[in-house]
């Protein structure tokens, strides 16, 4: 006889116009199967990632709703996809014992049986097993790709990075750092100003809201322009950035978050003429492209976290259930650093 195992989960209701509500979201029940093949095993998510690109996902074939993205909509009435840490509970595979952590794609659910094809197992001796979601994983990799891929930073480049204290930038920020740039960095509120300078180590920081003209606080900060910029935001940042880059410039485009729940198409920059008299390279790039660099990644990290160069932020929003409402507060700055959800134990603590 299969027995089962009790675990919620949180669906797509319907495909959310502008910002998402909690109506688009339905926590559900469902009975997950014990490993019964050779080769199966369980696990129970511990920590789930939610993550500003998932917007893109929730709209339909058409594209039509808000938002848009390099991956598949998300199906209406089945549980949503993304970055989870999980502990196996039960195993029938020799290669995943139980205790092991592994990184895996079905987040926003409690459990879920693996045939060990569709996750990696993660290292708690090298950094705390949520960080895998953070700053050594998805978001670390995606600031030292586009910084140092991308961007191609140079020492003692000037550097512009929006959603400064946020998972991304807070790494772009002190990478950045590390090869003596003077970094700039805004984001939406005084503590993480503060946080910016004070443990981020950044030369200047600012609040965007409460700075009039973005474009006349760069000015103000880097008369001598800017060498990159690192764009998480879009919108008005990206202009204001256009307006003060060097001539030959690269502008790195990582993420538009200001855009993402519009329902109308946005206009481009007004000021993208500037991109030909100041000869400027702009450049987007996907994190998923660029999973060769993993392994030189993380020896970076761990070598600058463990001088003391690297540190983060994270805001840890408790149960399942809370899911969507942790998603939603992405799009309204309420996180300080990368957004997380802790859905279960972890038998080790
Ligand atoms: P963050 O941890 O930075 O969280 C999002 C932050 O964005 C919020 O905390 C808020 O910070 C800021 N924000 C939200 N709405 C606005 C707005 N309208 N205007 C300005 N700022 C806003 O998220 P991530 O670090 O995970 O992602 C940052 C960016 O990187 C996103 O655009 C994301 O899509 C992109 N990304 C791209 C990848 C790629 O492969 N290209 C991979 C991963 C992420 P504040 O309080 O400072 O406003």
């Amino acid at each position: 006889m299969v027995t089962t195992r009790t675990s919620r989960q949180i669906c797509l209701t319907e495909y959310p116009v502008g910002l998402p509500t909690d109506k688009n979201f339905k926590l559900v029940q469902v009975e997950i199967p014990e490993p019964t093949e050779e080769g199966e095993f369980l696990v129970r998510n511990i920590w789930i990632s939610v993550d500003p690109y998932m917007r893109g996902r929730m709209r339909n074939e058409e594209g039509a709703g808000s938002g848009n993205s390099f991956l598949p909509p998300f199906k209406l009435g089945k549980p949503l996809e993304g970055a989870c840490i999980g502990q196996v509970i039960v195993s029938k595979n020799n290669q995943f014992a139980v205790g092991d952590y592994v990184l895996g794609m079905l987040g926003w659910r409690e459990y879920w049986l693996s045939n060990g094809s569709d996750v990696i197992k993660v290292d708690q001796k090298l950094a705390p097993i949520q960080s895998f979601l953070g700053t050594f994983g998805m978001t670390g990799l995606t600031a030292y790709v586009g910084l140092l891929k991308i961007g191609k930073l140079k020492d003692n480049d000037t550097v512009f990075v929006s959603a400064a204290s946020g998972a991304v930038g807070s790494v772009v920020c002190q990478i950045a750092k590390t090869k003596g740039c003077h970094v700039i960095g805004s984001a939406g509120s005084d503590e993480k100003v503060k946080w910016l300078l004070d443990q981020a180590g950044i030369d200047y920081a600012f609040n965007y809201k409460q700075v009039e003209d973005i474009s006349a606080e760069l000015l103000k900060v880097c008369p001598d322009k800017i060498d990159i910029y690192f764009d998480n935001v879009g919108g008005n940042h990206l202009e204001a950035a256009m307006e003060n880059m060097k001539t030959f410039g690269r502008i790195v485009l990582c993420g538009m978050i200001s855009q993402y729940n519009s329902s109308s198409p946005i206009p481009g920059p007004s000021n993208l003429f500037l991109a030909i008299t100041n000869r400027l390279k702009l450049q987007g790039f996907i994190v998923g492209d660029h999973s060769d660099l993993l392994n030189e990644f993380h020896a970076s990290m761990v070598k600058w976290a463990a001088e003391g160069r690297i540190k983060w932020k994270e805001t840890v929003i408790e149960g399942i259930e809370n899911a969507p409402k942790a998603f939603i507060s992405l799009f309204k700055g309420e996180n300080f650093g990368k957004m997380l959800v802790k859905v279960g134990p972890d038998r080790s603590v």
